[in-house]
């Protein structure tokens, strides 16, 4: 966790409530985040009662630490004044209750018809459209002065009204195509692309295009233009995160950029790693909702364990069972009932994320109200999401598994740049699909960034590259070390190092001497070779694709889909069992239990979480490798008092065994 968040939370759970869907934008936009009663009138009523002193006391007396109020959605300090005393007069009782607080800053858009800053160049799509997200909201180009001066005064109003930090909602950046974002990019290509002149028979940049679109990956002024891009949102928010740190220094800087939808996020100018490394915290709106449908587990555990390794904890934006806003046109209260709200407060944190309750401040759906008065009420004061909230989050408060975190699943999943970039969708599919197969088989995982695969590869047994068709011959070369030094590889698609860094085909993979194994192989099994002290397991792929991954947001249609090694995961489960023979942990359970193994402030700490809807109580045998923990272990549940557990030796292993219904941790004292 980071200095920021140690220093106001220290190792106590971080509970989150975003406020922000209640801006008195939404008279104007009606209903538009779902669950607001904008279109009501007696909205006043329901907000003033939302912003109450009232209210913040009930939302810290379940155990809420951090809130995200109103306070710019894009207009003038003169049109925003009430709005913007609301958060200086409620960031004063959430301070007396120690709880957190940060105003909502919108990145795309300011409502042109009262606020265009001085200097502002409005943003324009590729196909030359103005951007923005309705008629009376439009996009400033990011880039431009006038943007940059008006957000930094945001910045700077919300601090001197008390803020802890800020929060900016939709901070991906759509390429723009405007006249000051054309001549940044002949400069970006002079400073940094020099060596295309030659290759491009170019005299120089001055005439140089903007692409319509990003699609032709190979061209590599597309390839430049992406970069360029996702340079721009990087600088942009490193100066706006700077210009926060100058006027308060341990100032908290949140975000979201549209994370795990399963879109490219080349087109949206996030470049993934470095904008996390920018966050103190990241939010993921999404639909990751924590459930077991069509036989697939979904949750955002995936962006749970990708932010604990890289030290910016995520946030669960999924809060609707079926979606989240009214942009798909979709009506139905897709709130979640109380089995949903225990099991996405439970999820962040056993994979290392902060918990939260998006569904906490919006209104009751009408066929949840009883009476007329009741849709007054805020949704977490109906009594059953009540009742839930406060004893969901009373048990985590006991938990000790906060503070200083180091997760150590032996196996490590790569997150691949290049390929992520440029053979989005094989990777993705192939990365999303992985991680759910192990998270489903009880069985410990890490993410591993290619941006850090030199330093912290050697820190794991097993690396899976999940179709990753893009490598350099660099990395191929730390792969081949990892296995030198007794690490195990299992490569998923024998297609895995087909490119360079830069889309060049090769004449076969960059791994081929590594795997024993060609592009040009048909191969009918897995191939196995052994390769210094460790060894390689090649999974074949016909690139053909099975069923849709549930819950995918933003996939274009026909993408997203189970590669065909994954129709058949046992095989796959067999392969990591045969390069790591021995692990650490080894779960039977039952039923499908996600899984953690961290060590939490000196203390190794297993956590199990059941994604099904039932609540029934499962059989679970666990096995730790002997010497890795004591023979004794704190049994947590949920629903149950806290009970000391003896293991049973049994060859390697020492073997618990333990009934599970939706959370257990196991705690070992050192
Ligand atoms: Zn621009």
């Amino acid at each position: 966790m980071n200095w920021k968040l140690e220093k106001f939370f220290k190792a106590s759970p971080v509970v989150w409530v975003p406020m922000w869907g209640i801006s008195k934008l939404r008279k104007r936009a009606g209903s538009f985040a779902g669950e607001v009663p904008g279109d009501a009138l007696w909205f006043d009523e329901w907000y003033d009662r939302a912003m109450s002193r009232d209210n913040v006391g009930k939302l810290a007396g379940l155990g809420v630490n951090m809130v995200v109020l109103p306070f710019s959605l894009g207009a003038s300090a003169e049109a925003e004044r009430r709005e913007r005393d609301d958060f200086m007069r409620v960031t004063r009782y959430l301070h007396e209750f120690n709880v957190m607080s940060l105003p909502y800053l919108q990145y795309q858009n300011v409502l042109q018809e009262e606020n265009v800053p001085g200097g502002t160049v409005w943003a324009e799509s590729l196909t030359r459209e103005r951007l923005g997200y309705s008629y009376w909201r439009r996009t400033a180009c990011q880039s431009s002065k006038g943007f940059k001066d008006y957000f930094k005064s945001l910045i700077a109003d919300a601090v001197k009204r008390g803020s802890d930090g800020i929060w900016i909602d939709n901070t991906y950046l759509y390429p723009c195509r405007c006249e000051l974002c054309r001549a940044d990019f002949v400069e970006y290509l002079k400073n940094n692309h020099s060596y295309l002149l030659n290759e491009l028979y170019l005299r120089d940049f001055e005439g140089i295009e903007i692409p319509p679109n990003l699609d032709a990956v190979g061209d590599p002024v597309v390839q430049a233009f992406i970069e360029f891009n996702f340079d721009r949102n990087i600088r942009i928010q490193s100066e706006l995160k700077e210009y926060m740190e100058s006027l308060k220094a341990d100032a908290v800087y949140g975000s979201n950029p549209a994370l795990y939808r399963g879109r490219c996020s080349k087109d949206i100018g996030v470049d993934f790693y470095r904008l996390m490394k920018l966050n103190d915290i990241m939010y993921y709106e999404n639909k990751f909702y924590p459930q077991e449908k069509n036989g697939q587990l979904s949750g955002n555990f995936h962006g749970f364990i990708a932010g604990d390794s890289l030290g910016t904890p995520g946030i669960p934006g999924a809060w609707k069972k079926e979606d989240f806003d009214a942009v798909s046109g979709k009506s139905s209260c897709g709130l979640p009932d109380a089995g949903g709200c225990e099991k996405t407060l439970l999820e962040a944190v056993v994979f290392g994320g902060i918990t939260g309750a998006f569904w906490a401040v919006r209104a009751v759906p009408e066929q949840l109200c009883g009476k007329a008065e009741d849709q007054l009420k805020m949704y977490f004061e109906l009594p059953e999401i009540y009742d839930t909230m406060k004893e969901t989050l009373g048990y985590l408060k006991k938990l000790p598994v906060f503070g200083k975190r180091v997760n150590k699943a032996e196996i490590a999943v790569l997150y691949h740049r290049a390929s992520s970039i440029l053979k989005f969708e094989v990777h993705q599919a192939s990365l999303h699909g992985i991680e759910e197969l192990l998270l489903s088989s009880s069985i410990p995982y890490n993410t591993l960034f290619s941006e850090e695969m030199a330093e912290k590869i050697s820190g794991f047994k097993l690396l899976i590259v999940p179709d990753a068709r893009v490598l350099s011959d660099k990395e191929a070369l730390i792969i081949g070390k990892f296995t030198e030094n007794g690490g195990s590889v299992l490569i998923l698609g024998q297609e895995c190092g087909r490119y360079d860094e830069r889309l060049k085909l090769r004449l076969d993979s960059a791994l081929k001497e590594l795997s024993g194994v060609s592009v040009f192989d048909k191969l009918a099994a897995p191939h196995f070779q052994a390769c210094g002290k460790g060894a390689v397991a090649v999974m074949p792929t016909g690139n053909v694709y099975g069923e849709a991954y549930v819950n995918m947001m933003s996939a274009k249609s026909g993408t997203m889909l189970r590669p065909d090694y994954l129709e058949n995961p046992s095989s796959v489960l067999n392969a990591v069992n045969q390069l790591l023979p021995e692990p650490e942990v080894r779960i039977a359970a039952e039923k499908k239990l996600g899984v953690s193994w961290a060590l939490i402030e000196g203390r190794m700490v297993l956590q199990m979480l059941a994604y099904t809807e039932s609540k029934e109580d499962a059989r679970v045998k666990v096995y730790i490798a002997k010497g890795k923990t004591p023979a004794d272990a704190s049994l947590y549940r949920d629903a149950a008092p806290v009970t000391q557990i003896r293991g049973e030796p049994d060859g390697r292993y020492t073997v618990f065994e333990i009934s599970v219904s939706r959370h257990a941790a196991m705690v070992f004292e050192s």
